[in-house]
């Protein structure tokens, strides 16, 4: 029989797995702790737990299912992994430091459907949902790296890695609960950030699920012609219903927005559609996140020059929103924004 992933258990899930084996119900409790505090994977190694039940786990449960089939690491400190699940798949996960912080973009789906233009991870297509376990796994992955580095941990954590989050929406809330959990990784509802590509009804339903944690919209396109042509997504809800459903998210949760806006030579980042995104964002309570583009697969789509995306800012900032740019982490390792994928191996 498959083992279960321990890391996807709750915390009163891992109570009556105690229960279950002639345990008290606490020792669910010092396995969380064993798990995400001292984030050890050994059963044999949690000192605490009566052999019993450590013969059960090693029988029944795993907390490690990912194997490193490679890691890189940037110039400027990024570091990316390629993990294999235990059916063979294989998906990315990049570490993003900087002085006060280490931010791990995660990954929710193996491949995405969303089939993105400016986007390396449309090319793999969907392959499958990742499980909770192995969501979690990747934090958990990388702060036993960064615990043997310096001793750090992930401090924030923004679904913005391979797949479409909204698409595996139950997985990542619960994810997100178990970053944030006190028993859990204990990283901020703040410094939590997932990202969608615009399902409108997802991001109800996200508003309702998961309203503490921070949402942030793929705009891409400041009118539907331009958003189209670059996300397929906005052919089934266009710019008008994504803002409608944009303005329920903060009318329910009382959160801002934030409205990430990828900047493209002659298509995006062109004075008129600065405009449009002003107006756009003058009217709610959001931030824009730009992003000037990273080298992907289609020749035709290019990076703007840093005076074009100078006069693009320019505009914008004269609206009363925030506006951000992410400045690009990892290209020379292919893990900045839009550049993850993995080769899919050749049919013979
Ligand atoms: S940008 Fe996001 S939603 Fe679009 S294809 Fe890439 S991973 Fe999927």
């Amino acid at each position: 029989m498959p083992k279960f992933h321990l890391l996807s258990l709750g915390l009163d899930a891992l109570g009556d797995f105690a229960v279950e084996t002639g345990e008290p119900r606490y020792r669910g409790r010092q396995l969380r702790e064993w798990m995400f505090r001292h984030l050890e994977t050994d059963f044999r190694r949690m000192s605490n737990l009566p052999q019993k039940l450590v013969e059960s786990l090693e029988e029944k449960a795993t907390v490690s299912t990912l194997r490193e089939r490679s890691r890189q690491d940037s110039v400027d400190g990024t570091r990316k992994w390629a993990l294999e699940t235990q059916d063979g798949h294989v998906f990315e996960t990049v570490l993003i430091p900087t002085e006060s912080r280490r931010s791990l973009c995660v990954s929710s789906q193996i491949g995405c459907a969303m089939g993105c233009t400016f986007c390396r991870t449309a090319t793999m297509g969907f392959i499958r949902n990742l499980t909770l376990g192995e969501i979690l796994e990747q934090v958990l992955w990388v702060n036993r790296f960064l615990q043997d580095l310096d001793g750090s941990r992930v401090s924030n954590v923004i679904f913005m890695g391979m797949g479409e989050p909204l698409h595996n929406l139950e997985n990542v809330a619960l994810a997100c609960e178990a970053l944030n959990a006190e028993n859990g990784f204990g990283i901020g509802k703040d410094r939590i950030t997932v990202s969608t590509s615009g399902i409108v009804p997802k991001i109800l339903e996200w508003a309702r699920r998961a309203p503490n944690f921070k949402l942030a919209i793929s705009l891409n396109g400041s009118n539907d012609t331009l958003r189209s042509s670059l996300m397929p997504v906005n052919r089934r809800w266009n710019i008008e219903a994504l803002l409608d459903a944009a303005d329920e998210y903060i009318q329910i949760t009382g959160q801002k927005l934030t409205f990430e806006y990828i900047l493209i030579r002659n298509r995006t980042c062109v004075p008129e559609a600065a405009v449009e995104l002003k107006r756009i964002a003058s009217q709610r309570n959001c931030k824009i996140n730009l992003i000037p583009l990273n080298r992907g697969e289609d020749p035709e789509l290019q990076a703007p020059s840093e005076e074009e995306i100078q006069a693009f800012e320019s505009i914008l900032r004269q609206g009363d929103f925030e506006v951000l740019r992410r400045r690009p982490r990892g290209p020379d390792i292919l893990a900045a924004c839009g550049q993850l994928a993995i080769p899919l191996k050749k049919v013979a």
